[in-house]
């Protein structure tokens, strides 16, 4: 049951081979028995997740179950749920208990899914480690000497861990598809404005992108159908027709074009990394895929441009914070202005304040045109390279993350180093583009390796077909560490 995929889930409980109760008790039961020593949930809820497993059986009862009626999803704690401790892994929220639900968690409201607890994170998602959190580091389930990545960590281990059939995440920078790599999970960050982000916790909201993290591509292609869609109450998100993620799922891949980046497999990568993702394009290859050298030449320009951006925008998004409308506030102060500094000076974290100095230095007067209107106009030249790219292939592939997953405190002392974590990733975000990552193999140590399959706006279904493919003849996707 621990491995069984979505679908599995839906037609056991169709058949009453299985209660969503049942379900939802033994992924509780397992939740209690592995997160004290992997930490990977903030908060479970029995009560609430019981009352949704009750209602969904009587949905599944007269016949009205969808796709993921009854089946428990762990809900990043980004996701505002009314009812539930919202905290963002920070003392800043540590005691806010949202009186509203977020377009994401409404969506799987809807559709009759259980939410099964709040998953741990970097706090308001700045890392690439889980060590940031107010709530204490999450460990990596196939070794807990290691690091699960960021900020969804506690996503990606408790999807590994089998905790949990699925989970969201949210990516800035690579949050969704680096810890999957690094947890041996598939990842997708969707076309920007697809997932709504309405009651996700802003961090830096033209790069911030909901979707989903499971075992396998199948599976992610189920929760992007209840995940996107329209809402009102996000003003970049997009209107379009519903599309149907797995519709493309089987389609054989006979003269698909990957492009293979030559920036992204120069220098930096490990040996490890560089073996499995060759053995992944020999498969690929197999599969009747050929595969292109193109180039990016401001992809490298992508960390630098982020760590510019995503400040800048994190900086003016945190000014909410301040004690006066909710979360935190300091114990003692003497004065209005007291209070600010003293609730903000003990409810960030270090890396947080760090993120608001940056953004704060590169937004302030004198250096506004030398840095922000500079990584602006960046970001469009690389946009600009991967439009030109998607004109000689359909499809990118390279690594996710440069190496397998560090040790626990290896970066943490060291932000320039936790920050080129996301080198591959970053882009992608940038542009506003499409990309997953899936597991390949494992390298030193046994820890997972993962594959970056990126692709041009609204590029979803084809994406997932092509890993699917791959999930068809391979079995990364099923191996799991406990
Ligand atoms: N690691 C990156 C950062 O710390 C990306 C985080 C994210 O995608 N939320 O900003």
């Amino acid at each position: 049951m621990f491995n069984a995929s979505l679908k599995q889930l839906a037609v056991q409980l169709a058949e009453k081979k299985i209660s969503s109760t049942e379900l939802t008790t033994e992924f509780l039961r397992r939740i209690k028995q592995f997160n004290p020593e992997y930490n990977a949930f903030i908060t479970v809820n029995e009560e609430i997740s019981l009352a949704q497993a009750k209602a969904a059986d009587k949905m599944i009862a007269v016949g009205q179950a969808g796709p993921l009626t009854g089946i428990p999803i762990a809900q990043k704690d980004i996701f505002c749920a009314k009812g539930w401790l919202t905290t963002c892994g920070s003392k800043m929220l540590s005691n806010f208990v949202s009186p509203y639900d977020a377009g994401v968690i409404e969506r799987f409201n809807q559709a009759g899914a259980i939410n099964i607890g709040k998953t741990n994170m970097d706090e308001f998602a700045m890392g690439s480690s889980n060590e940031t959190s107010y709530f204490g580091i999450v460990k990596n389930p196939w070794d807990v000497a290691a690091v699960p990545g960021g900020s969804s960590g506690g996503a990606a281990c408790a999807v590994a861990a089998r905790l949990t059939p699925a989970a969201t995440g949210t990516d800035t920078g690579g949050s969704i598809r680096q810890p999957a790599a690094l947890c041996g999970i598939s990842g997708i960050k969707p076309t920007y404005g697809l997932v709504s982000r309405y009651g996700m916790i802003a961090f830096a909201s033209s790069l911030d992108q909901g979707g989903p993290m499971a075992k396998s591509a199948e599976d992610l292609a189920l929760l992007l159908n209840v995940m996107t869609g329209f809402d009102l109450r996000d003003s970049t998100s997009l209107q379009r027709d519903a599309e149907d993620y797995a519709q493309d799922l089987q389609k054989p891949l006979a003269g698909l074009r990957i492009g293979l980046p030559k920036e992204y497999f120069a220098e930096g990568m490990s040996q490890e990394v560089a073996r499995a993702i060759e053995q992944a394009l020999v498969e690929c290859r197999k599969l009747g895929a050929q595969t292109i050298e193109v180039s990016l030449p401001n992809a490298p320009l992508s960390i630098p441009v982020y760590y510019v951006l995503a400040p800048a925008e994190a900086s003016s998004n945190l000014s909410r914070f301040d004690g006066v409308r909710y979360g935190y506030r300091a114990p003692a102060y003497s004065d209005l202005a007291d209070m600010y500094r003293k609730t903000r000076t003990q409810g960030f974290g270090a890396e947080v304040k760090r993120r608001i100095l940056i953004g704060t230095y590169v937004l302030s007067h004198g250096y506004y045109d030398a840095y922000y209107i500079k990584a602006q106009k960046l970001r469009r030249l690389i946009a600009q390279d991967f439009a030109e790219a998607y004109e000689r292939c359909d499809i990118i592939m390279g690594p996710t993350t440069p190496t397998v997953a560090f040790n626990l405190g290896e970066k943490s002392g060291d932000p320039i180093q936790m920050y080129l974590s996301d080198i591959y990733t970053s882009a992608a975000n940038l542009t506003g583009m499409p990309a997953m990552s899936i597991p390949i193999g494992f390298g030193d140590k046994n820890r997972p390796i993962g594959l970056h399959i990126m692709g041009n706006y609204f590029k979803e279904a084809q994406m997932l077909n092509i890993a699917h493919q791959y999930q068809l003849v391979t079995d990364w996707h099923l191996k799991s560490p406990v």
